[in-house]
């Protein structure tokens, strides 16, 4: 279990069209297990970017991210892959379930081909339970609301025991109140778990509950407000 998760100067620069767009620019930010982290700023300042990074889904252009001291980043793709598995969840803002297949069926997707200590059929009905869906083990995503389509998302991200949850607006398709019992959720898998959990949102109530707001624009860390956890 990754404990602290630690940025120096991660620099992230796209190329492309003989264009060169500077995401995030000599980022320093330490993330503990056990956190909620909200992440907020206008659109283009480098979140998604960030939690991409964090995530292992991409590589910074410079600087570096240690997972408990740890190179990750530099082990080959397969190595980092099993990183992935172990430690990250994600959760996006389209909730990315697969429309053929059951709440069920896409909450084992992530266990297809990996060797795991539990019974994964069992471990799949006991997230779906957490996650309030017990009676719609068998719906398909269309059956489904959209707050019940993020839930099943959410299972699907912590179906695999992560110890990180990284949440690119998670009630950005969602109304005021769905957003706020899918943000209660975390919260609980936050407290049940244990889990350090980092969300982007543009929702200035929903950020406010966090344990910290780091704002970003331009790929830069305007500030990073430590607050009282409500
Ligand atoms: P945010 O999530 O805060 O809206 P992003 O991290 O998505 O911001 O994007 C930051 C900047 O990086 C933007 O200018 C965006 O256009 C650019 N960017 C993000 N991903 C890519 C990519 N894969 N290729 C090229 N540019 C990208
Ligand atoms: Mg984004």
């Amino acid at each position: 279990m990754i404990k602290q998760i630690i940025c120096q100067q991660v620099e992230k620069s796209f190329k492309g069209d003989g264009m060169k767009t500077v995401a995030l620019k000599k980022v320093d930010l330490t993330f503990e297990i056990g956190e909620i982290t909200a992440i907020v700023g206008p659109s283009g300042s480098g979140k998604s970017t960030l939690l991409s990074l964090l995530g292992t889904l991409d590589k910074p252009s410079g600087g570096l991210i240690t997972y408990d001291g740890e190179e990750v980043l530099k082990k080959n793709k397969s190595k980092i892959a099993d990183f992935r598995f172990q430690e990250i969840g994600f959760i996006f803002q389209q909730f990315h379930l697969l429309p053929t297949l059951t709440a069920l069926e896409n909450v084992l997707t992530p266990l297809f081909s990996r060797k795991v200590s539990y019974n994964k059929l069992e471990r799949a009905k006991e997230v779906l339970e957490q996650v309030g869906l017990k009676d719609k083990t068998n719906s398909l995503p269309s059956q489904l609301s959209g707050g019940q389509q993020q839930r099943v998302a959410i299972a699907r991200a912590i179906v695999h025991k992560p110890s990180w949850l990284l949440a690119d607006e998670p009630t950005g398709n969602l109304d005021t109140e769905t957003g706020e019992r899918i943000y209660d959720l975390l919260k609980e898998l936050n407290e049940q778990e244990g889990c350090g959990i980092l969300f982007v949102t543009h929702d200035p109530a929903l950020a406010a509950k966090a344990n910290r707001i780091i704002t970003m624009k331009d790929g830069v860390v305007l500030s990073d407000k430590v607050g009282v956890p409500s």
